[in-house]
């Protein structure tokens, strides 16, 4: 398997965090820092507020600006929620799907978040499909089964035209924002079993063209080793997302 066929995806998740004024700020100091990362994809997913103001400080740079979440109808009565077309006509082509957060508080399962990734599949978007196991289930030893099942549920009714816009981000629940992040074998070990689905569900070249993130803590210090591993093609970050040094840092991991 050739890793180089693969771009690497530095991918941001603001969460609930920044005003879109803040957003314009961040922006406009992260740009410079990362303007020479060329090899790898930038990507900044913002609360829907932000995305305008987020495009507009991005114009011009290598910083792509993403959305969190899609909702799975066009239009309609769902209160709250945005959907694919509406992020298109505003040039968004990454959203994250998925997110454990969203899982967690919010209520979505596995087949919401299959609905929401085909969903934006079809607007030709690419979505960030998150997957992940909780503390309990890995202490149960059943994380492979966690993690294969959320990835086929995701992948249901996606035909293999369309993998090729498809990421998956592995981030194990009790990662993400605890400080606490996987080891690299774990997270190798993980992204690898993301790709034998992949492999097993469609072919080879899919398997070996998808892009597979870790997410979890990924921070200045731990980046370049996670992102060295032969199956981890990048990474989902939250917190160090926020800050323009950090993630620079991670940005140019990538490129090494
Ligand atoms: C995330 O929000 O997807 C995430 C990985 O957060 P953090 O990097 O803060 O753990």
């Amino acid at each position: 398997m050739n890793k180089s066929l693969r771009t690497p995806l530095i991918a941001g998740n603001w969460k609930m965090n920044k005003t879109p004024a803040e957003a314009a700020a961040l922006i406009s100091e992260l740009k410079p820092m990362v303007a020479e990362c060329s090899s790898s994809t930038i990507l900044l997913c913002v609360p829907f507020v932000d995305i305008d103001a987020a495009q507009k400080a991005a114009c011009g740079s290598n910083i792509n600006i993403g959305a969190e979440n899609v909702h799975f109808a066009d239009h309609g009565a769902y209160t709250g929620e945005i959907s694919a077309s509406m992020l298109t006509e505003m040039g968004v082509k990454y959203v994250i799907v998925g997110h454990s957060e969203r899982r967690q508080y919010f209520g979505e399962t596995d087949e919401t978040v299959n609905l929401r990734a085909r969903a934006a599949l079809d607007a030709g978007m690419k979505p960030i499909i998150c997957v992940g196991e909780t503390l309990t289930q890995r202490d149960q030893g059943i994380t492979a089964e966690t993690v294969s099942l959320q990835t086929k549920i995701a992948l249901s009714g996606v035909p293999a035209e369309q993998m090729k816009n498809v990421v998956i981000a592995y981030e194990p629940v009790w990662a993400i924002g605890t400080g606490r992040t996987a080891t690299t074998a774990q997270a190798q070990e993980v992204c690898a079993l993301i790709r034998d689905v992949i492999r097993g569900l469609y072919s080879g070249d899919i398997a070996d063209a998808a892009v597979i993130l870790y997410g979890g803590s990924m921070n200045a210090a731990n980046a370049a080793d996670l992102l060295a591993e032969p199956d981890v093609d990048g990474g989902l970050i939250g917190g160090a997302s926020l800050k323009p040094i950090d993630f620079t840092v991670i940005a140019k991991a990538a490129e090494a």
